[in-house]
């Protein structure tokens, strides 16, 4: 995938997610139906921290399938750094099986206008996806 689309209020509900839980880093699962984000699931940040996230996967998969919807990507905010995967994040995503999740969408909140970008990552190599808001 090299490309992302989303629309504007289901960026804005993610944005919302991490203002609130700052300064603790915000994590959940963008989830649709033939690639197209349908709807923003918060998950609760096992980590309960400020620089790392850890999904506790488990209810918001059987709510997403409950609402016949696939896992996209995964979001997770920086609430001090830039829009860029961390050591740790490339480290954790290279851990997970490929096929379960590829795209991260990463909200940095380090600067007064809320930063977002989108990786993919694999085999320890990040690579940039185009995020397109409409
Ligand atoms: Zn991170």
């Amino acid at each position: 995938m090299t490309q992302l689309l989303i629309r504007r209020e289901l960026l804005n509900e993610i944005i919302d997610h991490c203002k609130e839980v700052y300064p603790n880093e915000a994590c959940g699962i963008l989830a649709g139906r033939g690639g197209i984000i349908k709807k923003i699931y918060r998950a609760v940040n096992v980590d309960d921290s400020s620089v790392t996230y850890r999904i506790e996967p488990f209810q918001v998969l059987k709510n997403l399938k409950q609402d016949g919807l696939e896992m996209i990507a995964v979001y997770h905010s920086h609430p001090h750094s830039e829009a860029y995967p961390s050591l740790i994040d490339v480290e954790r995503a290279s851990d997970l099986d490929s096929a379960y999740v590829s795209i991260y969408v990463i909200v940095s909140l380090m600067h007064e206008e809320p930063e977002v970008r989108a990786f993919a990552t694999s085999d320890r190599k990040v690579r940039e996806v185009e995020l397109i808001v409409s």
